[in-house]
């Protein structure tokens, strides 16, 4: 439920009302606007009673909330979040690209990939120091050595970076080396993982549980933000089904309906969807058409040197060419934004085919 605060309320009043919501039992959460302060009523089992709340003054409208997931929908909030990373952002109409190899191998590596993308335009950097592998005996990250590797990326190209955190014990280490901390698809329901991740300093980009609903994946959301974190950007990144021809499925009907349902920005990885090189740009282009915010993708330079999925990995050319396509089909809806947050600005349109 939401308490509507009028206009003219005095701060008295809006304590008043939060002070009352939690008499009750329940947690407030008081949501400044442009022109009024609502207040979200948390914590609640069933449905509130709207007489508790609607006599006190200063309130004007009581709204139910009709979702299981509360902070993240737009009932709560109907403007867009913009999440903001250094000299990035997503979700702020403008198309973010997130590039980077699946693995940091070595500082070699991930420089000479970073520069590459860096100069095709990409907006922020990838790359996994801590890996969660299907198999105990493939390549699992450097570690530590990785998170400094990504450090020494961000000061020498000055693109934030993202990496993944895979456990609450290395989450501190995670957390100070990293720009966004990347919650992959196998702890999409690890919930002390997501409670700590609400009381991170850092926006956390959490990705689609490979068989969770969108419901299961916007309340694995709520659970960060109940903890205090509101830089929270979705990933679809594909999920299981019965098809071979890709590792797996696209799900790109859950960027609409997550638009829809939240205000939280979302981003697609086609990479980890195709799991197959020659299909990451079309679903590149694909996921900007439906209304991505934003694309991370994996690059390498040697890709069959790769020590992680390197079947799926574009090469920087690629990239390029992934960059430039997707962001003319971007500049198709957004004419008014044209080109203007792209480090390559103006040539996007020149150099962008839509051949394959
Ligand atoms: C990744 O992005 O490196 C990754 C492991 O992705 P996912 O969690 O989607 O499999
Ligand atoms: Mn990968």
């Amino acid at each position: 439920m939401l308490v509507v605060m009028d206009k003219k309320a005095t701060p008295q009043q809006v304590d008043a009302v939060v002070a009352a919501i939690e008499a009750r039992g329940y947690a407030a959460r008081p949501i400044p606007g442009g022109q009024r302060v609502a207040i979200g009523v948390l914590r609640n089992d069933g449905p509130v009673d709207a007489s508790l709340f609607s006599g006190l003054e200063g309130v004007r409208d009581i709204i139910p909330v009709t979702r299981p997931y509360k902070l993240v929908s737009r009932e709560f909030k109907p403007d867009d979040t913009v999440v903001r990373v250094g000299s990035a952002s997503v979700g702020n109409g403008r198309l973010t690209f997130i590039a980077g190899p699946c693995a940091i191998e070595s500082e070699d590596q991930a420089l000479t990939i970073a520069e590459a993308v860096a100069e095709r335009g990409a907006h922020l950097f990838r790359g996994g120091a801590f890996k969660p592998r299907t198999s105990p005996y493939s390549f699992q990250g450097l570690g530590e050595e990785g998170l400094k590797i990504l450090a020494r990326v961000r000061q020498e190209t000055g693109l934030p970076v993202v990496t993944e955190v895979m456990d609450c014990e290395t989450f501190d280490l995670v957390e100070h080396y990293s720009d966004v901390i990347q919650i992959g698809t196998r702890n999409m329901q690890n919930f002390s993982l997501l409670r700590r991740a609400g009381r991170c300093s850092k926006p956390v980009l959490l990705k689609r549980g490979m068989a969770a609903t969108i419901d299961e994946w916007l309340m694995a959301a709520e659970y960060v933000m109940e903890g205090g974190n509101t830089d929270v950007i979705l990933c679809e990144r594909g999920v299981r089904t019965f098809a071979h021809h890709s590792r797996n499925t696209l799900d790109l009907s859950a960027v609409p309906v997550v638009r829809k349902e939240s205000h939280l920005p979302i981003i697609v990885d086609p990479s980890h969807a195709a799991g197959r090189r020659d299909q990451v740009i079309p679903l590149s282009r694909a996921s900007v058409a439906v209304g991505a915010h934003g694309l991370m993708v994996e690059v390498h330079h040697a890709p069959d040197q790769a020590l992680s999925d390197g079947a799926q990995s574009l090469y920087p050319d690629q990239f390029r060419k992934l960059h430039d396509q997707a962001q003319s089909i971007f500049d198709i809806f957004h004419p008014e934004e044209s080109g203007s947050f792209s480090p390559r600005k103006g040539q996007a349109h020149e150099a962008a085919t839509l051949s394959h």
